[in-house]
């Protein structure tokens, strides 16, 4: 195959062919994906820094700027000064890197099976870590809302608990775990805490005040060790652009390994090169939406929530699973079942995805998802569930 070369025509022209396999945001019918069509401002910051590796900051130290600019300003989101922390590759990478910190401090005192206590709803970036690092994990049934039950939790502690885990903006069903009251069970148990606020990182601190009372899941409550945090979903970046944040950099230290051959001579990241441009990305977006932006982002997809909801709550044969509590809507209907609706829904062109736990159809509203498209989706899924 190698043998064969390609003109440089021939082969956009087959880029050209393998991009149009692909569906676009812009269609309107990617409507159970969490991340979103990049801002173009955010794309040129991208391209800009394309060629910069954070894993040599020596060779990029106004990436590196960049980087620490950046947890900064995501540390003033999360109420915390002086955060500690890296732009990564997603949620994935920064759970990995928190729970591995966690993972570090247990074996400072205790030889025994590392063990977390994290919700039914935990996104599955915790299985892979659950066997990467040999944890035995405790798993917390949901409550009537579909949060972790926080009444459960003091009895699955025990003296080999490395962490807890709480979700804010859960991936199936968009509902945020009472981060309050669990933080002050960790805290008070001296236990670490790590929260996945992936999804609804960028979403709850630029709610409306009546929305947001209740939603208090940063590091002001003080039991909160560490937060991933994502740009690349409701913070418009392009992929890849994960966040973690530690409140301690002692924590962060934890992860540091010599690296002799580069410019730095220590690095605290799982991945060695990695990109800048993320950074640069979201480096840009915090500074050209600021607060003000992203809260008009935030109520726009909240508000067609809202009209989503009351739509499907007011169609026929369908049962909307829960009032949202962000821009995700979860339902089934009561004459289809659950993968046979997502299989029509497909051949009409709609993306959307099912949560395993309920079992349930789920509306990601993003920004790219317009009134009009859903609108179509609502007409489409009517014609669906017409009963003869
Ligand atoms: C999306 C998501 C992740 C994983 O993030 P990636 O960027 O896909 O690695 C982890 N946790 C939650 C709650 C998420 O929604």
């Amino acid at each position: 195959m190698l043998d064969e070369r390609m003109s440089k025509e021939d082969i956009f022209e087959n880029l050209k062919k393998f991009q149009d396999m692909n569906m676009s945001y812009e269609s309107g019918r990617i409507l159970g994906s969490m991340c979103t069509k990049p801002d173009p401002i955010a794309m040129e910051a991208y391209k800009m820094f394309i060629e910069t590796n954070l894993g040599d900051p020596g060779l990029f130290p106004g990436t590196a700027l960049m980087e620490s600019e950046v947890i900064e300003m995501l540390g003033e989101m999360l109420h915390l000064e002086n955060p500690a922390g890296h732009i990564v590759t997603g949620g994935t990478e920064a759970n990995i890197m928190a729970m591995t910190v966690a993972k570090y401090l247990f074996k400072e005192k205790n030889d025994g099976v590392p063990e977390i206590i994290l919700p039914r709803s935990a996104h599955f970036s915790f299985k892979k870590i659950i066997s990467m690092l040999s944890l035995k994990p405790h798993y917390v049934p949901l409550d009537e809302n579909y949060r972790m039950d926080v009444s459960m939790i003091e009895d699955l502690i025990s003296e080999n608990t490395m962490a807890i885990v709480a979700i804010a903006g859960t991936t199936e069903l968009g509902m945020v775990d009472d981060i309050e009251k669990i933080s002050q069970i960790a805290y008070s148990n001296d236990i670490y805490l790590h929260v996945d606020a992936a999804f609804g990182g960028f979403i709850i601190p630029f709610l409306d005040d009546e929305r947001k009372a209740g939603l208090n899941f940063d590091f002001k409550c003080k039991g909160v060790s560490s937060i991933t945090i994502d740009p690349h979903k409701m913070g418009l970046a392009p992929v890849a652009a994960g966040g973690i944040l530690f409140r301690k950099q002692e924590h962060l230290d934890k992860l540091a390994v010599d690296t002799p051959y580069l410019t730095k001579n220590k690095q605290t990241t799982i991945v060695g090169t990695r990109v800048g441009a993320g950074t640069a990305a979201t480096w840009t977006l915090l500074k050209y939406y600021g607060k003000e932006g992203y809260k008009k982002v935030v109520s726009d997809a909240m508000l067609l929530t809202r009209y989503t909801y009351e739509k499907l709550n007011d169609m026929e044969h369908i049962n909307v699973t829960c009032k949202p509590e962000l821009n995700l809507i979860s339902f089934t209907s009561d004459i289809k079942d659950v993968d046979t609706l997502k299989s029509e829904l497909y051949d009409y062109g709609w993306r959307v995805s099912a949560a395993q736990n309920p079992h349930v159809l789920r509306l990601v509203l993003m920004p790219h998802v317009k009134r009009e498209h859903i609108d179509n989706f609502l007409s489409d899924l009517k014609v669906l569930l017409k009963t003869e």
